[in-house]
């Protein structure tokens, strides 16, 4: 059924289609570390290789912490093995339990749309459920009214354990995105958690945090600026999306900025005196048209696309005003900036040419940055879903966005996506200070777990 109320503004991470490979046939070769993206333009082209893990050693199980980039945080193990072993049974029999709550709470977000920032019906929904699970729950958290945390803490010590979980829909076309899913698998993830942590005496706070408004509206990155990730160690989240079956991507995803555009002009009649006028939606109009001759410069991993709006236009009287909402998208901020400045000369240029008006306003306080990967989280899940599972591993990217980036998250993001059980996990490391390998080992299982058995049945794929 198509909602009501179509709007096509879709930004963040909806709205991007899988980057196809441009360097065709080109094969991933022994161990090559992952593809760095704010190392030039050969380097921001490495996520879009077509290629795959291929046999489980070329992403090399290795995990020496000597292999890594030196500014990758100490990873140091938490986790008795013994432990791990024992907690990640606890963890799969919990979510045996608990899989068909997670799917009626994925259901019944799925159900009730809300798009950004008005996520009131999936608030109550999820933070009832997390309070069933004896979670200590904040509503409103950091003064976004939608915005909700909910923490469990045992014992003394220990790591803090961050999770997202995404509520908001697109207008017109519901959970297409899918974060319904990525609502309830953080539900899922912090309960069998908090099961893991009592049942085995671990040490630990679990803070999953309800993040409104990731379509355009940068929910997270407005909490992270008010310190809501401030306290974990490392955070995590799940993306459902496009991909081949059995197959995962860790790719990045594209950094994208929104502008909006306005040209004023003077009205006059078009037929009587028009020439008394000044068009503003032929400042539009040529906005447009160099906007699309630019397209034949562009990079095929750039993206630029947008809208034309108007209030009171009608066909006899010149438009006295006309609004662009426009959207670039490149593999890389620093590309992307680049672009940008191309794009804001064709709005200029098109004032210049009409005598109109123009102000230009661009979201650079909540700009998306590109995902970066971090490699060790890397490996270790392309181990696990393929020794696992058998599903291959690939770093194709997305052309989709995500408010779940930002600067100070560099190199601690990883997105694997699979068909409609793509998950998308992240970790956000307080300024390198982070994280247990063994834990997050552990957790990555439990994502695993989850990517491949948390879709609810009965919703299709969109
Ligand atoms: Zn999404």
């Amino acid at each position: 059924m198509r909602p009501k109320n179509v709007d096509r503004q879709t930004s963040g991470c909806f709205g991007g289609f899988k980057l196809r490979s441009f360097v065709s046939g080109k094969q991933k070769q022994g161990n090559e570390k992952l593809p760095a993206s704010r190392e030039g333009d050969e380097k921001v082209l490495a996520p879009s290789r077509d290629f795959d893990f291929g046999i489980p050693s070329e992403w090399g199980l290795s995990l020496e912490q000597s292999s890594f980039d030196s500014s990758l945080p100490p990873y140091t193990t938490l986790v008795d093995a013994s432990k791990s072993s024992a907690a990640e049974q606890t963890i799969s029999r919990v979510l045996d339990e608990l899989e068909s709550e997670l799917h009626e709470l994925s259901m019944k977000i799925h159900d009730h749309p809300e798009i950004a920032f008005q996520e009131r019906y999936a608030r109550d929904t999820l933070t009832a459920f997390m309070h069933r699970h004896k979670f200590h729950v904040t509503s409103g958290y950091l003064g976004l009214e939608t915005a909700w945390r909910a923490e469990y803490s045992y014992g003394r010590g220990g790591k803090v354990i961050g999770i997202n979980s995404e509520m908001d829909a697109l207008k017109g076309i519901g959970h297409a995105c899918g974060h319904n899913l990525i609502a309830a698998s953080g539900c899922g993830i912090a309960v069998a958690l908090k099961v893991a942590l009592e049942t085995h005496d671990i040490p630990g706070k679990i803070i999953l945090l309800g993040t409104p408004a990731e379509e355009g509206g940068g929910g997270k990155i407005i909490l992270l600026q008010r310190g809501g990730y401030d306290e974990m160690d490392f955070c995590l989240m799940s993306h459902p999306g496009p991909g081949p079956l059995n197959s995962f991507d860790i790719g990045s995803t594209t950094a994208v900025l929104t502008f909006e555009v306005e040209y004023l002009g003077k009205g006059a009649h078009a037929g009587a005196a028009p020439w008394e006028g000044i068009n503003a939606l032929d400042a539009a109009f040529l906005a447009y048209s160099s906007l699309s001759v630019l397209r034949q410069q562009m990079k095929p991993t750039h993206r630029s696309h947008g809208i034309v709006q108007g209030q009171d236009w009608i066909s006899n009287v010149i438009p006295d005003n006309a609004r662009l909402r426009w959207q670039v998208r490149a593999p890389t901020y620093d590309e992307l900036v680049v672009l940008a400045e191309r794009v804001r000369k064709c709005f200029e240029a098109a004032a210049l040419a009409t005598g109109c008006t123009v102000k230009i306003d661009q979201d650079s306080k909540l700009p998306y940055y590109e995902l970066k990967n971090n490699p060790i989280l890397a490996r270790i899940f392309s181990g696990i879903v393929r020794t696992q599972y058998g599903h291959s591993v690939r770093t194709n990217g997305s052309a989709a966005s995500t408010d779940f980036t930002c600067q100070l998250c560099t190199h601690c993001i990883l997105y694997p996506q699979n068909l409609m059980e793509m998950m998308n996990f992240s970790e956000r490391c307080k300024l390198h200070q982070l994280a247990t390998l063994h834990f997050e080992y552990w957790t990555l299982r439990l994502l695993s777990y989850l990517v491949l058995r948390g879709r609810p049945k009965g919703q299709q794929r969109t």
